[in-house]
């Protein structure tokens, strides 16, 4: 909606929100957590509007148990601080503050204005329609336009447990329909990775995609090209950790996003002319979402040794080829293939280390007998035989190796203590570890 100011100048006119008023919405204060609670009395009492927003108000409506809780404010980044001791500012691109209770985090933002052309401080940043920083400050009824989907943009009211909607969001909830706000060509320039979203959020909760936002995917998946690799990283792991990896997995190739996360695997795909490489994604995908509904833990660096499984073994196939030893051969393309993948998403090495274990214990899975024993001691070798497991499930050959590693795990139920008594084996002596901290250094 649109009108002529006094100047003559056309401004968009700010329409009423729909109010959803407490008796008509199942949002009850039981279902939020106490540290968003807490969170946001602490700003309504500060006298800040504060709103939940988001993933959070999105998932109770839908009868589903939120991930996390984002919190939205007029009140800016510094004075969020001053009212928790537990807060941290993070971000430059966009500057939000991280309010922490032990493990749970509260993310707090300000509400931003639309900014068209780059501002003379810098906070907001646009380049050839990139969005590249976001840093300036609205209201609500600002805030609402730079959201993503319609049923992102509903925000609950702390004030009188409302629910204020300006986007048609419930509408589309109450559909099944997932649908950007404004014009879906110019959202996705201004921040491609809205695509893999919008798969993410239609896989996760089952829901279709609007034509009109659906229309222009394929046309813009190359502009992923752009997104620095450790946010596409971020993505990734939030991608294929949800619970629907597989039809995740469907999609991005349908939308021809895939091959902008990861290349080596897609082309593969494209050009090899047995099944197996599908196969072999499939049954890793459909494990992980089984793990993760039954309530075990995944972790990356499985997902991204199963992704690279069949562009490492080309690679490796070719050093064996030219004469070199299968150990070398698979180290050697383990490093040639994480290398390319880390220009794509930059993981941290905790997860790159692991990918490279588990694909040469692969190689040291085939050798049965004596040595089983250091094998079997090897911290990383339980994920080694599930992807043993997978690699027999995907039609590989290799049944015999999976009943031998079978047994010897059931022989070896007290592996170590039985080992060492027989002075079979000799432990080393343990070096206290340098450093508690995890691995997050991206690989390099
Ligand atoms: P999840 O369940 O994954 O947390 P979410 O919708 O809460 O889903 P977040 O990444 O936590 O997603 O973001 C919180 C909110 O911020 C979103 O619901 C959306 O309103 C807004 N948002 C996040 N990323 C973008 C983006 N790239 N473009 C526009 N709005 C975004
Ligand atoms: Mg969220």
């Amino acid at each position: 909606m649109t009108q002529a100011d006094q100047n003559g100048k056309i401004v968009r006119l700010k329409p009423e929100p729909r109010i959803i008023p407490r008796d008509q919405h199942n949002i009850s204060r039981s279902v939020i957590s106490d540290n968003a609670l807490k969170v946001l009395y602490r700003l309504k009492n500060a006298e800040y509007k504060a709103y939940l927003v988001g993933g959070g108000v999105r998932d109770i409506l839908l009868g589903r148990e939120p991930k996390d809780f984002d919190v939205v404010t007029n009140a800016k980044p510094e004075q969020i601080r001053e009212l928790f001791r537990n807060c941290r500012l993070i971000g430059r691109r966009f500057r939000l503050a991280h309010v922490r209770f032990g493990d749970d985090v509260i993310e707090v933002s300000t509400f931003r204005a639309p900014h068209h052309v780059s501002d003379s401080k810098g906070e907001g940043h646009i380049e050839d329609g990139r969005i590249i920083r976001d840093n300036v400050y609205g209201d609500i009824d600002d805030d609402v336009w730079r959201r993503d989907f319609t049923i992102n943009a509903l925000f609950y009211n702390i004030e009188d447990f409302s629910i204020i909607d300006y986007v048609d969001g419930v509408k589309d909830l109450e559909a099944g329909q997932l649908r950007l706000i404004g014009d879906p060509a110019q959202r996705y320039i201004e921040d491609p990775v809205r695509m893999l979203r919008a798969v993410r959020f239609a896989s996760k909760l089952g829901l279709r995609i609007h034509p009109g936002t659906e229309e222009p995917i394929s046309e813009y998946a190359p502009l992923l090209k752009n997104i620095p690799p450790a946010r596409l990283f971020e993505e990734i792991s939030k991608l294929f950790m949800a619970g629907t990896a597989l039809q995740t997995f469907e999609s991005l190739r349908h939308f021809d996003l895939f091959k902008y996360l990861f290349p080596q695997t897609d082309y593969l795909l494209d050009t090899n002319e047995d099944n197996y490489p599908h196969t072999f994604i499939m049954h890793a995908l459909k494990n992980t979402d089984q793990r993760l509904n039954e309530g075990s833990s995944v972790t990356p660096g499985f997902l991204l040794a199963a992704m690279l499984w069949e562009p490492m073994r080309v690679v490796a196939d070719e050093h064996i080829a030219h004469g070199l030893p299968e150990m070398e051969a698979v180290q050697l393309a383990a490093d040639t293939v994480i290398s390319r993948q880390i220009l794509t998403t930059a993981m941290p090495r905790r997860f790159t280390q692991m990918a490279r274990d588990i694909w040469s214990l692969q190689v040291r899975l085939k050798r049965t007998g004596k040595r089983s024993f250091r094998v079997l001691m090897h911290p990383k070798f339980r994920a080694a035989y599930d992807f043993l497991l997978l690699r027999a499930q995907a039609g590989e050959s290799v049944a015999n190796l999976v009943d031998y590693w079978t047994q010897e795990q059931l022989n070896e139920p007290l592996a170590g203590k039985n080992k060492i008594k027989s002075g079979y084996y000799k432990p080393r002596p343990r070096r206290r570890p340098r450093s508690r901290k995890r691995n997050n250094k991206p690989d390099s």
